[in-house]
């Protein structure tokens, strides 16, 4: 079986349509140059039918990025296509990207198609789109709750037209681990090897990430993922979570993946400038303490070998150092580290004497900054000058 897992990043399309999220044409361009450094397989730049904006944005990206593989968004639909092929025109490796829904809940309520009616709109939808790219891949989206007998039809008949990757997506975010195994293994059986099947998971029950990675163990070999995990309400498929997580548990994941994991931070950081939003202070890899350490065991514990409470180093995701918080929870180890880092060499009692005022400060806040602490430093120093006997 093929090894290579494709990461396919919607962070400027899924990610961008989000609240918060918008990015203007100069925007988008600058991120899809990270993008590029960060080497993700192909870059979702936009929905070029949607507005002229997110044309504009496909259209800068192909020409500015001649070298990466730039996907863009249609409906099954001509008008949809027609447009997403003009967008892609200047594109070295254009790849059009249709869908429709296949649930019965959206054929009812939404579309209000029949089974054979949708069945038909994505064949000629794949057929249109391979008339303007050779790079052609079909979204069922909703497909976790669609019938599986009908998805698979729909799947054999869009291959059967064209389509070089089939992405199964979890739109609604509901699907769980062991279910998305096997609705991915099934599909991935049936359509061979010549095929790439492809997730688009939704974090609505926090599941995203791990849904995502059963489905790479199942024969998935394109993850769609954004950077910080944004996208429509709960967000997408982490992209420095699911890329790590392969990565550094390359034993349960032998797969490769092509990205350049020292640029997940710089990523993370230059999307936080662009959109209304940052990743929160506990989030994997990329959140302010992913990290940080302050309770005293684990700081010493890390003083002594890095290893016993990290499991990556932060150098290799971009982050440039850890960080030893000090607050109510640390210990005396950590902060005589602090000391000389701030350029101090204390005696043991002018340790002790900055130990018990820094915990009682501690005790009243959140975490003391390197200013309050070179302000105990200098009390202590100042007091133990100034009266030597009373030591
Ligand atoms: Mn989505």
């Amino acid at each position: 079986m093929n090894n290579r897992v494709y990461i396919f990043d919607t962070t400027l399309r899924d990610g961008e349509q989000s609240p918060g999220c918008s990015m203007t044409v100069e925007e988008k361009v600058r991120m899809a140059g990270k993008l590029a450094e960060l080497g993700v397989d192909i870059l979702e730049a936009g929905f070029p039918i949607a507005s002229d904006g997110d044309f504009e944005a496909v259209r800068a990206i192909c020409r500015e990025y001649p070298t990466i593989r730039v996907a863009a968004l249609a409906r099954a639909c001509n008008l949809d296509v027609e447009r997403a092929a003009r967008a892609l025109e200047g594109a070295t490796r254009p790849r059009i990207h249709t869908f429709i829904a296949t649930s019965d809940i959206h054929l009812k309520y939404k579309l209000k198609k029949s089974r054979g009616q949708v069945l038909d709109d994505a064949v000629a939808a794949v057929e249109s789109s391979r008339k303007y790219a050779d790079d052609v891949e079909f979204s069922a989206e909703d497909a976790t709750r669609t019938d599986l007998d009908y998805l698979e039809e729909v799947c054999k008949a869009v291959v059967a037209a064209g389509a070089g990757t089939v992405n199964l997506p979890d739109t609604v975010g509901y699907s769980t681990p062991d279910e998305h195994a096997a609705l991915i293994g099934r599909m991935a059986k049936t359509l061979g090897q010549n095929v790439i099947v492809s997730v688009h998971c939704h974090d609505d029950l926090g599941l995203a990430v791990a849904n995502s990675l059963a489905a790479v163990q199942a024969g998935a070999r394109q993850i769609e993922c954004t950077i910080n995990g944004i996208g429509e309400r709960a967000g997408n498929c982490s992209l420095e979570e699911v890329v790590m997580a392969m990565k550094l548990r390359h034993d349960r994941f032998p797969v490769e993946v092509g990205v350049v994991t020292e640029q997940l931070y710089p990523a993370s950081r230059l999307l936080t400038e662009l959109i209304t939003f940052g990743p929160q202070p506990n989030k994997a890899i990329v959140g302010e303490n992913a990290f940080a350490h302050e309770a005293g065991i684990h700081q010493d514990g890390f003083l002594k070998e890095r290893t016993t409470y990290e499991i990556m180093d932060p150098r290799s995701v971009g982050v440039p150092e850890s960080r030893l918080v000090l607050g109510k929870h640390s210990g005396r180890h950590a902060l005589n580290q602090r000391c000389s880092d701030l350029g101090y060499t204390l005696d043991r009692a002018q340790l002790d004497e900055v130990y018990q005022r820094f915990t009682t400060l501690a005790d009243r806040k959140k975490g003391l900054r390197n200013e309050e602490i070179e302000a105990l430093i200098q009390d202590v120093i100042a007091i133990s000058q100034q009266a030597p006997a009373a030591r």
